[in-house]
């Protein structure tokens, strides 16, 4: 099978991260008999410094002519970056919010997952994690507060700003039926997360949940509101399977789950639409404050590309083979810093890469 991937390595660690994933694809690749095809993109501060805006229409047209797109992370540090002079809307993270829209990528999916062999790195007491937790936070990424009109502007002397949160019921339908479809292959289980005790949005979201409910009475949906899952998160994060929320309340809640397995290094992500295209990059950030160093661990990027084999390729043996190299990995004892802990081997970014690719 030809794989027709766009590349977008990022900034800070995002290079030395992303090379790694290419060099496990490529792995694959020869190990299955595929062909990946490569496309370089440029996005957020690397494309600042070469076309100074964070997106091009041409980056567009051309990741739309790919069928899936694999990313590092982009952006730098804010306090000594020259990118974060501009303004706001000419920023790295301008560019993410508008591959993201422009691709219409509605569904994020964050799988936090809780490895045996990583247990001493999660931060929760044993006698909370003991039975050990695999969730799937599916967050709405392309409405919402995010993507609301904002201004900021004076009003009788006092400066004012406002955001505004709006979704309609086909916005909440269509990640709704997404979040159902994947919890039939999973443990059949649905939390709704919103704050309809106050938000008229969240209560349509409710509503429209409801309804997409019906059509699937496999699945035992529940609904809960953000503050209460933010404290369940640490209480007892063995009891989610797909947690299913809006834009805003998805990207606090995600950061939360990815911070209890114990490293962010370890979480994918993937980003898709309609069609079977999908964006698919680690949780993390560009973390400037160890990029260059060869120290970043890669197994969150390594992983995304095994969501885009299965997601966007329906490559399932392929993913499975990945997802268990990186197992064999950490079962052997490698660790990259990030979750580096006592009688483990350390290793760098570009070794964990060689591990991985060696047990495909
Ligand atoms: P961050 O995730 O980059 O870093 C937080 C901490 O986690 C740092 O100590 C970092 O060293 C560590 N870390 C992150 N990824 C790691 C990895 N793979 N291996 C080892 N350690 C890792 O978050 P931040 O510092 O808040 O943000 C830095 C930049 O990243 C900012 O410009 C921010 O806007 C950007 N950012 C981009 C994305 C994205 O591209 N999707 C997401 C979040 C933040």
């Amino acid at each position: 099978m030809k794989l027709n991937i766009g590349i977008i390595k990022g900034d800070g660690i995002g290079p030395e991260i992303v090379t790694e994933a290419v060099k496990v694809l490529d792995r694959v690749a020869e190990k299955y008999g595929h062909i990946c095809e490569y496309t370089e993109l440029l996005l957020g501060g690397a494309s600042i410094d070469v076309h100074g805006v964070p997106l091009t229409d041409d980056t567009i047209r051309k990741a739309k002519s790919c069928d899936a797109v694999l990313m590092g992370s982009i952006g730098g540090d804010a306090k000594t970056s020259p990118w974060y002079q501009l303004e706001p809307s000419k920023r790295p993270e301008a560019g993410l919010l508008k591959i993201r829209k422009s691709l219409n990528l509605f569904a994020n999916l964050r799988p936090a997952v809780l490895y045996d062999e990583l247990k001493g790195a999660c931060p929760l007491k044993e006698s909370i994690t003991k039975g050990g937790f695999d969730m799937m936070i599916m967050r709405e990424l392309t409405g919402g507060l995010y993507f609301g009109e904002r201004r900021t502007v004076e009003e009788n002397g006092i400066m004012t700003a406002y955001d505004s949160l709006t979704y309609n019921e086909v916005e909440i339908r269509r990640i709704a039926k997404r979040a159902f479809d994947i919890a039939l292959k999973r443990r059949k289980k649905v939390t709704s997360v919103d704050k309809a005790n106050v938000l008229d949005s969240s209560r349509l979201w409710r509503k429209v949940v409801d309804e997409v409910a019906k059509d699937y009475p496999e699945v035992e949906l529940s609904h809960m509101l953000v503050d209460n899952c933010a404290m369940q998160l640490v209480r007892d994060p063995g009891q989610f399977d797909v947690i299913l929320t809006e834009n805003m309340f998805g990207d606090i809640l995600s950061d939360e789950a990815s911070m209890v397995t114990g490293s962010i290094g370890m979480l994918a992500s993937a980003s898709l639409n309609e069609t079977k295209f999908g964006l698919y990059e680690p949780s993390g950030g560009s973390a400037p404050d160890i990029a260059g160093k060869g120290i970043a661990n890669p197994i969150a990027t390594i992983l995304s590309a095994a969501l885009m084999l299965r997601f966007s390729f329906d490559l399932d043996a392929e993913a499975d083979a990945v997802e268990a190299a990186v197992e064999k990995v950490l079962k052997e004892g490698y660790r990259t810093i990030d979750i580096m802990s006592e009688g483990r081997q350390q290793v760098g970014t570009a070794q964990m890469g060689d591990l991985i690719s060696s047990y495909i």
